[in-house]
C-alpha cells in the first residue's frame, strides 16, 4: 500500500471516530479553550501517522511552535479541521461524556497502530508540538527542488487538460 492510500485509510477511520463521537453526542461550548493547551492544562498527543495526515494538508504554521497552544486555532476556530488528528475529534470537555471519550480514543488508537504495524511503519507516539517542529525542522535542511530546465515543458498541474 502506497503512503497515499495509508493516508486514505486512515482517514477512512476518522470518518468512523467521527460517526462515534456523533453518536455518543457530547456537549460542545466552543470555547476553543481545549486548543490552548497551557489555558487548559493539558497537552494534545498523536502518532507519527496522524502528524503525517494533518501536515499533508494543514495551513502554514510560523516555527518554532510551543506547548502553549495549537497554531491551527485562528479566532477560536480550528482550520486544520479535516486533518485534525484522533485526539481533537475525540475530545470535548463535556463532564458526562469522559467514560466513552476514553473508550473511543482506546478503540481507534488500537486500530491506528494496527494500521502502523500492517504497513511496516514506526509508531511513535508525542505532543502536537514536537512533530511540527521536526517536520519544519526537516523541510529546511532539505534542498529545495530544483527548477526544471528552460526546455522542459511545463509542469501540468490539477485535474483539467486543455489538449
Ligand atoms: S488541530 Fe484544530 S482541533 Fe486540534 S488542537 Fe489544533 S486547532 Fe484545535
Amino acid at each position: 500500500m502506497s503512503q497515499a492510500e495509508l493516508h486514505q485509510a486512515i482517514r477512512a477511520l476518522y470518518a468512523e471516530v467521527d460517526a462515534a463521537v456523533a453518536q455518543a453526542g457530547p456537549r460542545c461550548d466552543a470555547s476553543g479553550r481545549c486548543c490552548r493547551f497551557k489555558e487548559y492544562d493539558h497537552t494534545l498527543f498523536l502518532s507519527n501517522l496522524e502528524a503525517e495526515v494533518l501536515l499533508a494538508s494543514a495551513p502554514a504554521y510560523e516555527t518554532p511552535v510551543s506547548a502553549d497552544f495549537c497554531p491551527f486555532q485562528v479566532d477560536n476556530l480550528c482550520t486544520a479541521r479535516e486533518p485534525r488528528p484522533l485526539g481533537c475529534r475525540v475530545y470535548f470537555c463535556d463532564p458526562t461524556y469522559q467514560e466513552t471519550s476514553h473508550a473511543i480514543t482506546e478503540t481507534f488508537l488500537r486500530k491506528l497502530k494496527a494500521l502502523a504495524d500492517a504497513h511496516g511503519r514506526a509508531w511513535r507516539y508525542a505532543p502536537l508540538h514536537v512533530f511540527l517542529n521536526e517536520t519544519q525542522a526537516h523541510a529546511e535542511k532539505e534542498p529545495a527542488p530544483l527548477a526544471p530546465p528552460a526546455t522542459a515543458p511545463p509542469a501540468r498541474r490539477g485535474r483539467i487538460s486543455l489538449l
